[in-house]
Order: structure tokens, then C-alpha cells, then sequence
């Protein structure tokens, strides 16, 4: 038995509404599948306004754009996070200015973020880590008393819930990605929420390559024309066909993810109370949609020791983000500051197979192998 660490899951609906949108004649971007997905979550999740994007990288970069982010702005990320958080700032020559994370989970440690704003701060940029909300009260009240911007990166969290409320809902703008790691896939894909309506208007331009046309084809004005910076943010209409497919499954995908989610916590909970490692710890604001299961060892040597087992048995279990602020790019940049917590996560984090095919056998082989690791490990 074979078990990768992720498989893109096709729910057999994808290539007849990708042939709909080639019958349709026009499968350039904000086409007829766009639409529908823009629908989709603005109705589901009450997003103000949605915009699909190639990736969510994408909609980062449109974030820092909306924000009018220039050389000097200083942005507060999580240290602890994909590339592309930070990028999107970095390409507009701001200051990645990096928070450490929560001991008990890998999101950004709200508590440590005042003495790290200043009169050059513009935004803060959280990570709900496995789509586990961030504490967003602490956040959006931190940002109203210094008028700072809160945006999600929300590439984890499609229907996760911080208190009730959609994850990407709250921040001033929010970004998911479809890559084909994450929960529903269309590839590469992503969107941009835009939940302050003051960007609305802007943030449609940006995407149409700095124009009004999007204004145009609803007949608003009479002739589109180039009337701000922008660039082509929008997906073909393809990739929203296939995205559209992955919607009308959604249900059923989050219910199986969940059910796999829960089997991991249940047969691993001996395990953590063993002592040998620390489950995911979701916080009673937060709730849990099944994006990854992660375990958290108290040294990194047993996670390698483990990561090598596993592997023997043709099992990939993998680690996660190395810590941004000390990677070759940026260590140079950085201001020195000791993150501790998330270069010991980045060093003792282990994310186990999960993808919505892991048959109830697969994920036994998975989880006898751990067991018995454990085990030979006791002797
Ligand atoms: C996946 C991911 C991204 C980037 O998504 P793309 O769609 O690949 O650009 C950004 N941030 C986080 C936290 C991610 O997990």
C-alpha cells in the first residue's frame, strides 16, 4: 500500500461544465461560471463582494494594491506562514514586519503585536493555520485603535467559523486559495473578498488589468478605458467551470473530511496522552474544517525519526513552512527579533496524509504505523 500526502479529489462533475463553458463561446475570465461562483459565496458566507483570482497569491498582491501599500509601509505577518503572505507585500517594496505564533496553536500570537506598531504600520495579515480561527476580536480591536487594516489569508479556512461568523467575512479584505492541496480545488485558483465596501470599486479594476470594463459590460458607462494601476487577476472562465463543479460537492466533501479528521484525533489521543506529541488544540471561538491534521512533537528528532518510518512504509507524512524571518531571502532584512515558537512549530510539526479519497484502510495502515513507531519506541 502506497498512501501520498495529497490527492486531488474530482467529483466526475468538472469536465462536462468545463465543455459548458467551451460551448458557451466565451471562456475568458468573469464569464458565466465566474459569476456563479462569485454567487455561490457571497450568498453561502455573506462575503460583501467576491472575486475569483488565477491563485491566492494573487489576491494577496491585490490586497497590498488596494491598500495603496508603498516603500516604507511596515506589514505585520506571522512568521510561521506560506511565501506568498508575505510576497504580495514585499513586491510593493513595504517592511515585512514578523510576529511570532501561540504556543498552543500555529496562529499568529495576537498578544505580541502592539509593541510592533508604529505610525509606518498599515496592516496586519493573519493565517488561520488549518483553518483554526485567529482570535479576530483581539485583532479587529487592535486595528480600529491604531486605524490599521486586517487582512485574512484565508487559503486554509473555507468554512471554518470564528464565533459563528465566516472566516474571510471579518477582515477589511480576505483571500482563499483553490490550489489542489487545499479543500475545494480548481488546480490553481483563488479568490479575493472584499468585506470593506470602500475597495469594491477598486478592487474590480485592479483585477481588469487597471480598466473600468467590468463597469462597462453592466452597461454603467459607455466605453471602458485604463483608469488605475491593475493587472490580469482573473482566472478563465474554465477554472471557474471546473471550481463550480467542486461547489456543488462541497457538502459532501466536508462531511468526509471531517469524518476522517475525527478518526485521526480519536486513534491518536493514546498516543498524545502518552505524551508523545500534542494534538491540534482548537480554540472554543473556533471551528474545525478538516483543511489538514497536524500533530506537534516536543523535539524535532522524533518527528524526523518518524517522517523516515513512514516513509519506509510508503507512507508520506511531511513537515510544513520554515520560518520566514530566517530564510535565506529575508534573515538579512529581518530585525533580529527571536521568534521562538514558530521556529520550534516549524521543527516539530508533522502533518499526516488527508485528502478526501483515504479510505477507512488506508488511514488504519496510516495510523497502525504510527502506533507501532511508538511502540518500538517504548521498548
Ligand atoms: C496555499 C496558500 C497560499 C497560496 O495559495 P496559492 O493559491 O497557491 O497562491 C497562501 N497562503 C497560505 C497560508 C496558503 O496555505
Amino acid at each position: 500500500m502506497k498512501i501520498p500526502f495529497n490527492k486531488p479529489y474530482l467529483t466526475g462533475k468538472e469536465t462536462k461544465y468545463i465543455q459548458d463553458a467551451i460551448n458557451s463561446g466565451k471562456i475568458s475570465g468573469n464569464g458565466l461560471f465566474t459569476k456563479k461562483c462569485h454567487k455561490y459565496f457571497e450568498e453561502r458566507y455573506g462575503f460583501n463582494k467576491c472575486l475569483l483570482t488565477s491563485n491566492c497569491s494573487n489576491a494577496l498582491e491585490m490586497t497590498a494594491l488596494l491598500l495603496d501599500v508603498q516603500q516604507g509601509d511596515e506589514i505585520i505577518i506571522p512568521a510561521f506562514t506560506f511565501v506568498s503572505t508575505a510576497n504580495a507585500f514585499i513586491l510593493r517594496g513595504a517592511k515585512i514586519v514578523f510576529a511570532d505564533i501561540e504556543k498552543e496553536r500555529p496562529n499568529i500570537d495576537v498578544t505580541t503585536l502592539e509593541p510592533l506598531i508604529n505610525e509606518k504600520t498599515k496592516a496586519i495579515v493573519v493565517v488561520h493555520y488549518a483553518g483554526m480561527a485567529c482570535d479576530m476580536d483581539a485583532v479587529m480591536a487592535l486595528a480600529k485603535k491604531y486605524s490599521l487594516y486586517v487582512i485574512e489569508d484565508a487559503a486554509h479556512s473555507l468554512d471554518a467559523y470564528y464565533k459563528n461568523r465566516p472566516l474571510g467575512s471579518i477582515g477589511h479584505l480576505s483571500t482563499f486559495s483553490f490550489h489542489e492541496t487545499k479543500n475545494i480545488i480548481s488546480g490553481e485558483g483563488g479568490m479575493l473578498v472584499i468585506n470593506d465596501a470602500q475597495f469594491c470599486e477598486r478592487a474590480e479594476i485592479i483585477w481588469e488589468k487597471g480598466t473600468n470594463r467590468s463597469a462597462f459590460f453592466r452597461g454603467e458607462i459607455d466605453k471602458y478605458t485604463w483608469v488605475d494601476v491593475g493587472s490580469s487577476f482573473l482566472p478563465s472562465d474554465i477554472i471557474a467551470a471546473f471550481l463550480y463543479a467542486q461547489l456543488e460537492s462541497f457538502e459532501n466533501i466536508q462531511k468526509k473530511r471531517i469524518a476522517i479528521w475525527n478518526r485521526y484525533f480519536n486513534a491518536m489521543q493514546p498516543l498524545a496522552q502518552q505524551g508523545f506529541f500534542n494534538l491540534p488544540n482548537i480554540p472554543d471561538y473556533a471551528m474545525n474544517n478538516a483543511h489538514m491534521f497536524y500533530i506537534i512533537f516536543e523535539d524535532a528528532d522524533l518527528r524526523t525519526q518518524l517522517i523516515q518510518y513512514l516513509k519506509q512504509k510508503h507512507i508520506l507524512a511531511v513537515f510544513h513552512y520554515l520560518p520566514l524571518h530566517l530564510s535565506p531571502f529575508y534573515k538579512d532584512k529581518h530585525d533580529g527579533r527571536l521568534l521562538p515558537v514558530t521556529v520550534n512549530t516549524s521543527d516539530c510539526l508533522l502533518r499526516l496524509p488527508f485528502y478526501y479519497e483515504l479510505q477507512e484502510q488506508e488511514q488504519n495502515f496510516v495510523i497502525e504505523h504510527i502506533k507501532m513507531f511508538f511502540e518500538d519506541k517504548s521498548k
